[in-house]
């Protein structure tokens, strides 16, 4: 019988809001390490990593917006995924109760704030796949407001940016993102990267790209060389932690490879904020663990 997971769950939206993951904030303490001492920048990275190390000990958000809470779920055969939502949806608004998270989830039309992070069925976001095993996979991205609101999508060929529809126009185009961004979204950002699709696969699985890890190499050995130029070009921008300049302006690249119709080329942008929350639930055999 598919058993109830609503507290497995709500320790997911804990651990992701109060703890960021070990990948994220070794290469926060990395970045700062190669900042110029007593810099703007060393500081903005320093503050950052104070208040991660607060947060871990305190179990406390580690931003005051806690973002649109992504649920990506990987389900066995057989499980219903009508209980899952409700289950995932009653431990959100727990979490909300306990200030894990903020309530952010308002009515477009009126303004009205639900209070709890209930929303409609597209809040909180979910998604669903059924997987090959009989392990149960739920991911999970908290996606700040102001780093979701640089995020964006472009079209190929853009005249404006002499960016073709090639790889060196994607990475036009991206760089061009990273421009646009500064002094928003709070640097530095990692971006989820997705060539090709519709507008709407596009920007979801830009989004999707995010759930790799920060060290981990695309297998694609194309990818792997534009991801890595990428991210050390924006690095040379320098525009810096939170804008302040320096030598670390995103943490990594992460480029998904989607099919498209000849007629349409895009590249979506999902840029992700130093709070790059994620974490990952596995439960199988009535053992649950958490990476
Ligand atoms: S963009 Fe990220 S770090 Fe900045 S306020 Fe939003 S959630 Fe916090």
């Amino acid at each position: 019988m598919q058993p109830d997971l609503t507290d497995q769950i709500l320790e997911l939206v804990r651990l992701t809001s109060t703890d960021l993951p070990s990948d994220v904030e070794e290469k926060l303490r990395k970045s700062k390490d190669q900042e110029a001492e007593g810099s703007a920048a060393e500081g903005a990275l320093d503050t950052i990593l104070k208040n991660v190390e607060m947060a871990r000990e305190k179990s406390t958000p580690i931003c005051q917006d806690t973002g649109t809470p992504i649920f990506y779920i990987t389900y066995p055969e057989g499980w219903s995924t009508r209980k899952l939502s409700a289950q995932i949806k009653d431990a959100v608004i727990q979490a909300t109760a306990k200030a894990y998270l903020r309530p952010n989830s308002v009515n477009s039309v009126t303004g009205k704030n639900t209070g709890d992070n209930s929303g409609d069925e597209h809040y909180p976001s979910l998604h669903f796949q059924e997987g090959g095993g009989d392990e149960l996979i739920i991911e999970l991205i908290l996606k700040g407001g102001g780093c979701e609101n640089v995020s964006t999508q472009y079209k190929l060929p853009d005249g404006s940016l002499t960016a073709g529809r090639d790889l060196d126009g994607v990475r036009k185009t991206v760089l061009d993102a990273v421009v646009k961004a500064q002094g928003k979204g709070c640097a530095p950002g990692v971006l989820g990267v997705a060539i090709g699709g519709d507008r709407g696969s596009s920007y979801a699985a830009s989004k999707e790209a995010l759930l790799r890890q920060l060290d981990d190499k695309n297998p694609d050995p194309i990818l792997a060389e534009l991801e890595e130029k990428i991210t050390r070009q924006a690095n040379q921008l320098d525009i810096g932690p939170m804008g302040f300049r320096g030598k670390t302006t995103v943490l990594g690249t992460k480029v998904k490879n989607l099919h498209r119709l000849p007629a349409s080329y895009f590249v979506s942008i999902a840029y992700m904020c130093w709070a790059f929350r994620r974490r990952r639930m596995i439960y199988q055999s009535g053992e649950v663990e958490y990476q």
